[in-house]
């Protein structure tokens, strides 16, 4: 086992087995954070062991869910779903890239079974989005930023919020943020603007208002760097 992580026997939400998984120490070296919070760690990446999977049922789902209380009616939806399947997954003390994939997906697909929430889809979307980042693969990279920035917007406008450490402003820097990594500035400027043009935000939330004014430059920037290359090529 990777010395970063230990193992710990938890209950599985769906089928009430202990299973066992893996927890990541809290001390990692971080290298740099990208404008759409995702954290580059040092010899290390945790991504790979965010989702938990139980080795009896198949059931996953990250830290915080698979340790909630699930609704019965939940419960039943996935275990009439999982039942048949009579899936056995094979518990890894070390995860490797597909590994990692297949987790994700697997959460994603329980979250449409069960018909979760908008955000939680947009963070295991984004997530999964950055593990094709730090892979390289930037096709796929895209494919599921894209689908997190929908369902962060769908979010926001059903959601209360704060969720997590999440606030509605943080959810639309985040959009924007995600727009900018997939180089659609004119939606990124849309998420940044209602931000940097609400007043509020800036007395409440300091933090997300310097990181929207700091990302709208940068987009005004490349935006006026563009201007002057078509100019320059006529
Ligand atoms: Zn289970």
């Amino acid at each position: 086992m990777d010395s970063h992580c230990f193992m710990v026997e938890k209950p599985c939400p769906v089928c009430m087995k202990n299973t066992r998984v893996l927890k990541t120490r809290s001390r990692l070296m971080v290298e740099k954070t990208d404008e759409d919070f995702c954290v580059h760690y040092k010899g290390f990446n945790p991504y790979y062991y965010k989702i938990w999977v139980c080795e009896h049922c198949g059931y996953a789902a990250d830290e915080k869910t698979f340790l909630t209380k699930m609704p019965e009616r939940q419960r039943k939806m996935l275990w009439d779903f999982l039942a048949h399947k009579q899936l056995e997954f094979e518990f890894k003390e070390e995860r490797d890239i597909p590994d990692a994939i297949a987790s994700y997906q697997l959460a994603l697909s329980y979250l449409d079974i069960v018909e979760s929430v908008p955000s939680k889809k947009a963070s295991l979307n984004l997530q999964l989005g950055w593990i094709y980042r730090f892979m390289g693969e930037s096709e796929k990279e895209a494919e599921y930023l894209l689908k997190a920035a929908e369902f962060y917007d769908e979010s926001i406008t059903k959601e209360r919020y704060p969720i997590g450490n999440l606030t509605d402003s943080g959810a639309m820097y985040l959009v924007g943020a995600i727009y900018y990594r997939l180089g659609d500035m004119e939606k990124c400027a849309q998420h940044l603007s209602r931000i940097i043009g609400d007043q509020s935000v800036r007395s409440r939330e300091p933090k997300i208002y310097d990181k929207a004014r700091d990302l709208w430059s940068d987009v005004r920037a490349q935006q006026n760097e563009e201007k002057k290359k078509a100019g320059s090529g006529k």
